[in-house]
């Protein structure tokens, strides 16, 4: 569960990124944060892992305050946190199993991921990983030859073998085409259904948001302006 009560950030130039946020979200849902272009999203998102410090309230994952937690705590928070970007952040020149391989160092205390080594179970959940977004058979493809859409289903089975119980999706399908869209929103929900994670995904779509989550929260000036099931949601949002 994650929890933000009263949570503002105003960034250190002035802007208002969040005001005054109060948010519940529970273990298995599929949210969608929408709005338009600074409205929030990428402020909200990177809040819950504090790659954005937030400057008053506060953040609980599952019990643990992500304003007063020390670096050890802000690790183990960090690990129940799997992060999707818009850009991938692929090693290009590296196969698709070795950056997948590497989302495993997110599952280990700090010692494993120094050594880096790998076990047969990390291959096996590099596998399993890579079947459940449909790129069995790209295992020793080097990443920059698969398309953007191909890539982006990589990044999400990197997030999967952290086996964090939240993924955080920040705009996951800005750069992509609409046919590559439809299919990595499919992974996410099927990740979300079958797999009962959480998933937090930031969008600019409204008819995605209504199409995929079981939740839309619309931001608007760094405030909340609806929040509620995609059948509550009028146009006007
Ligand atoms: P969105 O993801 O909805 O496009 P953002 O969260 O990126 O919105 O931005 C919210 C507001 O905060 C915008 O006005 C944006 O310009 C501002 N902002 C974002 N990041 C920074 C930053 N590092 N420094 C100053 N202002 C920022
Ligand atoms: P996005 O649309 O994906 O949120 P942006 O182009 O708004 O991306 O922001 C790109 C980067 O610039 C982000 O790291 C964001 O935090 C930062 N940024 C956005 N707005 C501002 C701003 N007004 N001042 C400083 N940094 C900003």
């Amino acid at each position: 569960m994650i929890i933000f009560e009263k949570v503002s950030k105003v960034y250190p130039n002035g802007v208002v990124g969040l005001q005054d946020i109060h948010l519940t979200i529970e273990d298995g849902e599929f949210v969608s944060i929408i709005g338009l272009s600074g409205a929030g999203k990428s402020t909200l998102l990177r809040a819950i892992n504090r790659l954005v410090p937030i400057t008053d309230g506060d953040i609980q994952i599952n019990g643990t305050s992500i304003t007063k937690a020390n670096k050890k705590e802000l690790r183990m928070i960090r690990r129940q946190l799997g992060l999707i970007s818009q850009s991938f952040n692929l090693v290009k020149r590296s196969t698709v199993q070795k950056n997948v391989l590497s989302g495993r160092l997110g599952y280990y205390p700090t010692w494993k991921s120094i050594l880096g080594l790998f076990t047969p179970e990390d291959y096996q959940h590099t596998k399993e990983a890579l079947e459940t977004v449909g790129l069995s058979d790209k295992l020793q493809t080097r990443s920059d030859e698969l398309s953007g859409g191909q890539q982006q289903r990589v990044s999400i089975a990197r997030a999967l073998v952290q086996q964090a119980p939240i993924i955080l999706a920040d705009e996951p399908v800005a750069s992509l085409d609409p046919i590559t869209t439809q299919k990595v929103m499919e992974d996410l929900k099927k990740i979300n259904q079958t797999m009962a994670k959480t998933v937090i995904v930031n969008l600019h779509s409204v008819p995605l948001a209504r199409k995929f989550s079981t939740r839309v929260i619309a931001l608007k000036a760094g405030q909340v302006v609806f929040d509620g099931t995609p059948e509550a949601l009028t146009d006007e949002q």
